[in-house]
């Protein structure tokens, strides 16, 4: 395997918690290099507008707000690169990392900021409509349809506790589930239940997703008889789970059995020293840009120190 480069400091992944490694490494003077995977700028380039940010009081475009994260990283010093990992090596040290299946570089420390993507319907209607009344994050995008009447689909416990973010704003929430009973825990299938303006629509799936421009209804059908029905409304939100973007590290990395990475609590530690992750591919709670970027921030710090260390190993032996 020849080795075409070396560096101190490799970040993979470049939604909030890559580029806040980057700005974090960069400053600290560990030259970053941050591979930026096949969506630059992750997650947040497939939303709209961004309010909970905090620092943009007027809001800011996802698409945006993510160009934004790059040219700080850049003005920082961090050399941030089109490319993306395709194979990984953490069985000796420096780690080596096969970038875009052409070369091999060597990395003293990784960052690992893959994030996750969200399970889609797959219908293309989702698609066409994707930031035009329909999202897969009822907290993101649920305030621009106040006192409106919306749609959520899924049955697990992120479809129920945004469900129950949205009947707060929304005048009604209507909730298909697509079985004749919910996959969510007990306590939250109640508070669902008990909701007034939540309306569940048992053994129902989505047909199809109306509107031109942005939504305005839902044809939903009848998973045991067929029948369908529609719905004028004017947002549909997806909640039917996430994938973390984690396949590259399977068998290496630790992970839990729906492969997030496990960190050692309060730390971005991985099972194995020198490697790092943060954001959405370790976040199964959380998942907010605001919170990617915290812990891209621990993920830096975390790998300063390491490297900080190895430096003293190195200097005496
Ligand atoms: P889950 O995998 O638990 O649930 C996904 C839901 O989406 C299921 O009800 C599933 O239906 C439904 N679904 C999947 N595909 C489709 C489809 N094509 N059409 C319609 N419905 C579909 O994901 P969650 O994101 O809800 O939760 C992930 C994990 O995070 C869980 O362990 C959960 O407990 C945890 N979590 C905990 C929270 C808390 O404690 N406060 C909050 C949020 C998440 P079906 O049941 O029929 O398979």
């Amino acid at each position: 395997m020849e080795i075409s480069e070396k560096m101190h400091c490799l970040i993979i992944g470049s939604g909030p918690a890559g580029y806040t490694a980057a700005i974090y490494a960069a400053r600290a003077g560990m030259n970053p290099v941050l591979y930026q995977g096949l969506q630059p700028g992750g997650q947040l380039t497939i939303t709209t507008d961004v309010e909970n940010f905090p620092g943009y009081p007027e809001g800011i475009m996802g698409p945006q707000m993510m160009v934004d994260f790059e040219t700080q990283a850049k003005k920082m010093g961090a050399d941030i690169r089109w490319g993306m990992a395709t194979k990984v090596d953490f069985s000796t040290k420096p780690f080596k990392i096969e970038i875009d299946e052409e070369k091999w570089i060597e990395a003293d420390s990784v960052i690992i900021a893959t994030g996750a993507s969200a399970k889609w319907l797959g219908l293309e209607s989702e698609e066409r409509l994707n930031g035009y009344g329909v999202s897969a994050c009822a907290v993101c995008d649920g305030f621009f349809f106040k006192g409106l009447e919306v749609a959520i689909v899924g049955a697990g416990d992120t479809a129920c506790e945004e469900a129950l973010y949205l009947a707060k704003l929304c005048s009604k929430v209507h909730m298909l589930i697509r079985r004749d009973e919910m996959r969510a825990s007990k306590v939250m299938q109640q508070r669902v239940l008990s909701a007034t303006n939540i309306e569940v629509h048992w053994n129902s799936e989505t047909a199809e997703i109306l509107g031109d421009k942005k939504v305005s209804g839902l044809r939903i059908r009848n998973t045991q008889n067929g029948s369908e029905k529609e719905i004028p409304l004017s947002a549909f939100f997806v909640a039917i789970g996430h994938k973390p973007n984690s396949d590259l590290f399977t068998g290496i990395i630790d992970m839990d059995s729906e492969g997030y990475i496990i960190t050692k609590p309060g730390t971005s530690k991985t099972n194995i020293e020198g490697v790092f992750a943060c954001g959405d591919v370790q976040d199964k709670t959380y998942r907010q840009a605001v919170t990617a970027a915290g812990s891209g921030c621990m993920a830096a710090l975390d790998a300063e120190r390491y490297l900080g260390a190895l430096a003293f190993q190195q200097a005496q032996s």
